[in-house]
């Protein structure tokens, strides 16, 4: 069909997964008085802990919080740098940035987009000697929901004595397999690996709370750390200290801490997404798989690649990508295209290394990350979201074969 007969609504790119459980919950909460981190939160961090088999979860009010917080619990400080891939979302680097430390951005494997393991290596190698502040930390991001080769990257963490903290804003729920020494054969799940994991809440991501977070970690040192800065660097937390029975208004300053607690409110939506997560996961599966099955056939596109060692892939992303030796048109005129067929789509990432404020702070150019500067040229993220009808899925497939079929080589 062509876009100028094409009559239905635009397919957006993203929409929430939210409805009457979600109000009711919310409405509950309300009409309840509490309103700010209380029974519900715990509840809340409590089933979440048990879902992915974390020893900690604590909820904050987004994942950049959550690995802000999680730096400042490892000790990331002035001067310090942490490996990280470029293919990112800028939340990511930024939390560095607000610590004094700085990035070390590595570029990431052609068929995963997910930091590459020997990269990662040759660029903490070249750390050594380039007379930088001193690496404490490997930030791996499970891009799209993919997990990363965890294996090799706890490895490489293991030898030289980093830590590991993980950005899986796109990884919920995801399990990665590992064989490595110092881990238990099998599938590891995302959020008990690393020293510290960070999740989103954020409205687009597997499952929302409107804007929030949570971060799962092993160590309880860790777990205290968090806790006090989370909220002000208060030694009590305030449902702590209205439920005990010392003095509620006794309390004790230990640092000048943050503003990153959640709500109640937010919570009591986090518990229903909760509770839907393996429907939303097959949902976003299912659509995943028809997609892959579509354009199997159509050599002018790629579809994502899900490496051997990925045992549960979260799908919070569909990114295809172009093939411009058998396309006429390049990636933005491909997705102008799509977008007149009034399907919605995004970029996944446009990578750090061309975003002025990167670029210009650490003196980088595409060079140094040919992977990532040359796939951001390919990529479309499709829709993929609970809320799709068998019809939207159909419509997006008809539109990507028609873009092909008008401007093949
Ligand atoms: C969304 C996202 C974040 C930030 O999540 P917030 O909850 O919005 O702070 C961090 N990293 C990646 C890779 C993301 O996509």
């Amino acid at each position: 069909m062509s876009s100028s007969t094409d009559t239905r609504p635009f397919l957006p790119f993203a929409l929430p997964s939210v409805g009457e459980e979600e109000i009711a919950a919310v409405a509950e909460a309300i009409r309840s008085g509490w309103l700010t981190t209380g029974v519900r939160t715990a509840k809340f961090e409590a089933e979440f802990a048990a879902m992915v088999g974390a020893e900690n979860a604590l909820a904050v009010n987004s994942c950049t919080a959550a690995m802000h917080l999680g730096l400042d619990a490892l000790g990331i400080g002035e001067g310090y740098r942490v490996a990280l891939p470029v293919w990112t979302f800028t939340a990511s680097a930024e939390c560095l940035r607000y610590l004094g430390a700085h990035p070390l951005f590595v570029d990431v494997d052609r068929a995963t987009l997910n930091i590459d393991p020997a990269l990662l290596e040759a660029a903490l190698d070249r750390a050594g000697r380039d007379g930088g502040g001193p690496v404490r930390a490997i930030m791996p991001v499970h891009f799209a929901g993919q997990p990363c080769d965890m294996d090799s990257i706890m490895a490489i963490a293991r030898a030289r004595g980093l830590r590991v903290i993980e950005d899986a804003a796109h990884c919920f729920p995801g399990k990665v397999r590992m064989a490595g020494p110092g881990a238990e054969p099998g599938d590891r799940t995302i959020g008990t690996i690393g020293d510290i994991t960070a999740f989103s809440f954020y409205a687009t991501k597997t499952i929302t709370t409107g804007e929030g977070g949570m971060i799962t970690c092993r160590e309880p040192e860790l777990a205290r750390r968090m806790k006090v800065m989370r909220l002000h660097g208060i030694s009590r937390d305030v449902w702590d200290r209205y439920t005990s029975k010392t003095a509620s208004w006794r309390y004790d300053i230990i640092d000048a801490g943050f503003k990153y607690n959640l709500t109640d409110i937010a919570s009591t939506m986090g518990l229903v997404q909760l509770g839907r997560a393996a429907e939303f996961l097959a949902a976003r599966a299912r659509i995943a798989a028809a997609y892959d099955a579509a354009f199997a056939d159509l050599p002018e596109v790629e579809t994502p690649t899900v490496a051997s060692t990925t045992s549960l892939h979260s799908w919070h992303l569909y990114v295809m990508r172009i093939v411009p030796e058998r396309l006429k048109i390049g990636r933005d005129a491909f997705i102008a295209e799509l977008n007149a067929r009034g399907v919605g789509t995004s970029v996944h990432f446009i990578p750090l290394h061309l975003m002025t404020y990167w670029r210009q702070r650490y003196d980088l150019s595409p060079r140094d990350f040919p992977v990532a500067s040359g796939e951001f040229e390919r990529v479309v993220s499709l829709p993929i979201y609970p809320r799709m009808t068998e019809g939207d899925v159909g419509r997006v497939v008809d539109a990507v074969a028609d873009v092909v079929r008008a401007h093949r080589c």
